[in-house]
């Protein structure tokens, strides 16, 4: 009891001693002993629910220890709109930039996966929102790039809200661009492995994120185009039953396999073994 008046009282201030130790998983309400959870890859031991992976970690977690080279990493966004909302453009990139201790949405480089060279990209939803500008579409564009001309597999994490509003249509330019990239990566022989964590929609999902010759996904992640919201309102019907789900995609051949986090490596390495050994 007394823990829970002290959990109460936890949520006013930023992370206090016992939320160091323990925390309650929003998906089944259980306490959660932060080692287990961190250990679990990030995955609530109780109800399985997969929490947000930052760029970083999803890096820990799949790529070789000390084997990743960062690629693109001075590439920055500009406000060439002089954009103002709520905040603006330029607001919103610092602030993402300290909360995520990244410069961009978009970690790209290339690394092992089980001894085996990949070109890898992943998006960090903390950044605003995953979205993608011009530097994430360039990042990935160069990535691609970089795979076709060292004839490496690809590999790309996907977490974002869509298109970044902040750049207009050239956000949306992306979309063609990143695609036009995946299909001359497509007439070689390597594969294009495309891993949908939660949520993946908009844009992304539009373009580059449905593109692979292999479509992964996290349990329970929302993949989409659109939100349920909009698309009841266009088309005047109810939606079924756990509609834009990994799992509803998997049922509706969008997505190949849906796979727990901690079997996601071994999955990886079973299918580039599959796919690019003879
Ligand atoms: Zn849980």
């Amino acid at each position: 009891m007394e823990k829970e008046v002290q959990l109460e009282k936890d949520k006013n201030n930023t992370k206090s001693e016992s939320e160091e130790i323990w925390f309650r998983c929003s998906a089944c309400q259980e306490l959660i002993y932060r080692k287990d959870f961190e250990k679990n890859f990030k995955v609530c031991p109780k109800c399985d629910h997969h929490f947000r992976l930052g760029a970083l970690d999803r890096i820990s977690f799949l790529i070789d220890e000390g084997t990743f080279e960062e690629t693109d990493a001075g590439l920055r966004s500009v406000d060439f709109l002089g954009f103002k909302g709520a905040k603006t453009y330029l607001v919103s990139l610092k602030q993402a930039e300290e909360k995520t201790k990244l410069k961009e949405a978009v970690i790209t480089g290339i690394g092992k996966i089980g001894g085996k060279p990949v070109a890898f990209g992943v998006l960090d939803f903390d950044f605003i929102g995953g979205s993608m500008g011009s530097v994430v579409g360039e990042k990935i564009t160069r990535l691609v790039e970089r795979a076709i001309e060292n004839n490496l597999p690809l590999v790309i994490v996907s977490a974002s809200g869509g298109a970044r509003m902040q750049e207009g249509v050239i956000s949306l330019m992306q979309m063609a661009k990143t695609s036009a990239a995946i299909k001359r990566f497509s007439q070689g022989n390597k594969p294009f492995i495309s891993i949908l964590a939660n949520p993946t929609s908009g844009g992304v999902t539009a373009s580059f994120a449905s593109l692979g010759d292999i479509i992964l996904a996290e349990p329970g992640a929302f993949i989409g185009f659109a939100g349920p919201r909009v698309i009841e309102q266009t088309i005047k019907q109810k939606l079924p039953k756990g509609f834009q789900t990994a799992e509803f995609m998997r049922e509706h051949g969008m997505v190949d396999k849906v796979v727990h986090r901690k079997e996601l490596k071994k999955t990886i390495i079973q299918l580039l073994t599959f796919l690019t050994e003879k």
